[in-house]
């Protein structure tokens, strides 16, 4: 495929889609595919619509981003274009971010590669571990060898406003902000780690804390975001961070009448911190000197990325290809369009 367009100059803010496939169930209810990828950055959405005579129409809609990926690329195609640029940042003192954006079921954990163990897919082929991977890679170059850098996890969940340590039975924690506007999640473990191998077990050890008094593990990830750090440090101190995080699905189901006041509880803080995500990224490209990251708990714990001239981000916003999410796939390309 060749992009129609001519190569971007190079933004701090990458945003990219992906389409996942049709699934079992979609097929088997004869979902149809509506998602087109023309080109390597242009994404199409051929919606169903009916007119006055009933007759039915396509109503094609365009979206350009810096990347797209249809349902044939791979966890590896996807990293290389979106978070495998940012990764040497890290070790030049920097902050990084990447996050996953999009619908319950679209494909966000399966992407970073944070599924639990023993379901459908192999969390060493996601975005967590490839990071893992590289750093552990640079690590041994002539470069940065002589840093004498050491690599920590950590993986903790916001929900409801409130911060969890995954890697430390869930407990609560709290977040503080110094004399010097810096941001602390207070008590939240940090684990050093050496290889990939490391990497993998933390991410069983947070995904089986996230499961953990659970009736639906589904049902209660999708209502959470979960963060996973990377942290590099130098002689005890911060020196570089890569942030990998799996939004809490974009959905707008929860708002609707028929559900309890817990889920429009737990809806309405999805807004509020989709929202606050929204218009800090969109500071931060525009190199705003206001970034209103304390609109939510996410943005809050992300503030050193926000700020400081050395961070950069990227989103992958990943969609259903479905008839049925066609309204959901919509709002998905609407944000991230926004963001870009
Ligand atoms: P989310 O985290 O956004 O709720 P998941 O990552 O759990 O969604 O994906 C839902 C299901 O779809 C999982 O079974 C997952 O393995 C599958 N899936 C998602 N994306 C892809 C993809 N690109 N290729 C193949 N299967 C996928
Ligand atoms: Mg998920």
């Amino acid at each position: 495929k060749v992009s129609s367009l001519e190569p971007r100059e190079h933004h701090r803010i990458c945003v990219c889609v992906r389409k996942r496939p049709l699934n079992q169930r979609e097929t088997t209810m004869k979902d149809l595919d509506i998602i087109t990828i023309p080109s390597d950055n242009v994404v199409m959405v051929h919606e169903s619509k009916q007119k006055v005579d009933l007759t039915r129409y396509l109503e094609n809609q365009t979206f350009c981003f810096d990347h797209a990926f249809d349902d044939t690329a791979s966890n590896e195609l996807v990293y290389q274009f979106t978070a495998q640029p940012l990764v040497e940042s890290i070790f030049r003192k920097g902050m990084a971010t990447c996050f996953a954006y999009g619908q319950t079921g679209s494909g966000k954990t399966h992407t970073m590669g944070g599924a639990f163990s023993g379901r459908d897919q192999d969390c060493s082929k996601g975005i967590y571990a490839l990071v893992a991977r590289d750093v552990f890679l640079l690590l041994q170059t002539a470069a940065y060898e002589k840093l004498g850098l050491k690599v920590y996890g950590a993986f903790f969940e916001i929900y409801g406003g409130k911060v969890y340590d995954l890697l430390n039975l869930k407990k609560k924690l709290q977040v503080l902000e110094d004399g010097n506007q810096q941001v602390q999640v207070v008590g939240l473990q940090e684990q050093e780690v050496c290889c990939v191998e490391d990497v993998l077990n933390l991410v069983e050890l947070g995904n089986s804390c996230r499961t953990s008094g659970q009736t639906s593990v589904n049902a209660h990830s999708s209502r959470s975001h979960a963060v996973f750090q990377i942290i590099l440090k130098s002689g005890g101190k911060l020196h570089g961070k890569f942030s990998l995080v799996d939004l809490a699905g974009n959905e707008r189901g929860a708002d609707t009448a028929k559900a309890n006041r817990k889920r429009q509880l737990e809806g309405a803080e999805i807004n509020k911190s989709l929202l606050a995500l929204k218009e800090c990224i969109r500071a931060l490209g525009q190199n705003k000197s206001h970034t209103p990251f304390r609109a939510s708990k996410l943005t809050q714990v992300l503030r050193d990325s926000f700020i400081g001239q050395n961070s950069s981000t990227c989103m992958i916003a990943t969609i259903s290809p479905g008839m049925a999410s066609c309204e959901n796939t919509l709002n998905t390309l609407r944000y991230a369009n926004r963001v870009k």
